[in-house]
């Protein structure tokens, strides 16, 4: 296994990337397959690592912990499909341009970085790069420093697994990653809060590099009745509390329908219960916040509203207990940011136009839920409101979706990856006209004559 280190300080590697990049070895299909099944191998290889990473972390048991691995499905569907997803689409060129092909050309964009938050740390870096890898790039990875068993998990497999000169990591805080940003790279990938999200478009702009914004923002969780009230308290409960709360598309806030809210309250309580025990800091199934800061934030928002339910919490282990919040206002601690913690603040209203008015008056979501069987009420939330992703009846499990292409809007971020996405967001699509050389039709040069004013005339107006 290749073991080199990285010495070379930052501008010197971006440097040796740019030059191994020149080589085209990354341009083959055959290479790029050979690199994606190397790294499949490399996770599988490092199973237990990710798991203990992700334990010592984030206290992640270990089933939440494969949701790192499963980025495996990513590296399976590429290594399926690149073949197709590498073809110059062919295009029709019009008659006047005869004789003559067009095609578009997907292209490595060249030296990327992929920078990645906490929450999901191995996941949130390894699949960029796997996008990054099928299109045929080099790349730079930058993973959270709050996650740093994780973050040197992650170095130990690309050293091992790739030459620095085509895969490498740069581990670090915010000095790190800013000393990248300084640099010219030909995208950027980058996961993480929304203030920083500004800074890396920003510092990208110096360069007029492109971005990808994967940011969070607050998700709302709209419960309208006509559902299987047990499921959905179920599935509510499920997709708010894995991570611990710590997921960028949890459901961040419950907008209930007035008259089925105490029903639903009491069921979600109901499987909170039934997942963690009367005692979820017992609970082997239940993880921690990833450090005091976060942790201090939260216990801020548990200020105001009534606790239905938990609120208890340990700053020595950052245990914060599954907690729900009623007679909670738009005017409150937990609602004037995305949580991002295990406190799930519920609101009401009496009509859907209202609940929809009320989320349409905020920055546009990376996720909305919307728990009701009703086709048309549900096409008038696919109309009327604008978000990242809609699960309809369920949470968090459009992600595992990898044909979906998934990422925010608006402020919840820009471009999109999973699946084809990844590819299409490191690649740039070429377009490529060739003609030949043995017609020449006359009429488009100057002097220009009556016949070629015609002719002009019939293309330009049909
Ligand atoms: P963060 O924005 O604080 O940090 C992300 C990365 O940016 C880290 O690697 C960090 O070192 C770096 N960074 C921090 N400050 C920086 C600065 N000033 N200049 C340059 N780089 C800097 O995010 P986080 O706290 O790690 O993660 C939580 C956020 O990420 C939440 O808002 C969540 O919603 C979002 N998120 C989004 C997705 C998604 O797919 N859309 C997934 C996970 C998390």
């Amino acid at each position: 296994m290749n073991q080199k280190l990285i010495t070379s300080p930052i501008p010197q590697l971006v440097k040796q990337q740019r030059e191994f990049f020149r080589t085209e070895q990354t341009q083959s299909l055959s290479f790029r397959l050979e690199q994606l099944t190397k790294l499949k191998q490399a996770i599988v290889d490092r199973q237990e690592a990710i798991v203990r990473a992700a334990k010592a972390d984030l206290g992640r048991p270990a089933f939440e912990a494969y949701f790192e691995i499963a980025t495996l499905g990513e590296i399976n569907l590429a290594l399926k499909q690149l073949k197709n997803w590498v073809k110059p689409q062919r295009v029709k060129s019009p008659i006047d341009q005869f004789p003559a092909a067009a095609w578009i050309q997907p292209d490595p964009l060249g030296v990327v970085l992929i920078i990645g938050p906490w929450n999901y740390p191995f996941q949130l870096i390894i699949s960029p790069l796997v996008g990054a890898i099928a299109a045929g790039n080099c790349a730079i990875l930058k993973p959270s420093e709050h996650a740093p068993e994780t973050s040197r998990v992650v170095a130990e497999l690309i050293a091992a697994t790739f030459d620095p000169d085509y895969v490498a990591v740069a581990e670090g805080d915010v000095n790190v990653s800013q000393q990248l940003l300084a640099e010219k790279f030909d995208h950027i990938f980058f996961t993480g809060g929304t203030a920083v999200g500004r800074i890396v478009m920003a510092a990208a702009a110096q360069h007029l590099t492109p971005v990808t914004l994967e940011l969070g923002g607050k998700s709302p969780c709209i419960v309208d009745g006509n559902i299987h009230l047990d499921r959905a308290a179920k599935r509510i409960a499920w997709g708010k509390f894995i991570n611990t709360g710590q997921t960028c598309i949890a459901p961040d806030y419950l907008l209930v329908q007035r008259q089925i809210k105490p029903d639903l309250v009491d069921r979600i309580k109901y499987h909170i219960k039934e997942f963690y025990g009367a005692d979820p800091a017992k609970s082997p199934d239940y993880g921690r916040i990833i450090h005091r800061q976060h942790f201090d934030r939260l216990i801020a928002c548990l200020d105001r509203g009534e606790i239905v339910l938990g609120g208890e919490y340990n700053p020595a282990d950052r245990y914060l207990a599954p907690t729900l919040i009623d007679g909670v206002t738009w005017d409150d601690p937990v609602m004037q940011e995305e949580i991002f913690g295990p406190i799930l603040p519920i609101l009401t209203y009496d009509t859907l136009e209202d609940a929809i008015s009320q989320v349409n008056a905020r920055p546009k979501p990376l996720a909305l839920y919307f728990f009701s069987q009703d086709r048309d009420r549900q096409e008038q939330i696919l109309r009327t409101t604008s978000s990242g992703g809609v699960c309809i009846n369920d949470t968090v499990m459009q992600v595992g979706v990898n044909a979906l292409p998934f990422g925010g809007v608006g402020e919840s971020g820009m471009g999109s990856y999973h699946g084809k996405a990844s590819f299409n967001t490191f690649s740039h699509f070429k377009s490529v006209l060739r003609r030949e050389f043995w017609l020449d039709l006359g009429w488009r040069y100057a002097p220009y004559t009556a016949q070629g004013l015609a002719q002009i005339k019939k293309i330009v107006t049909g």
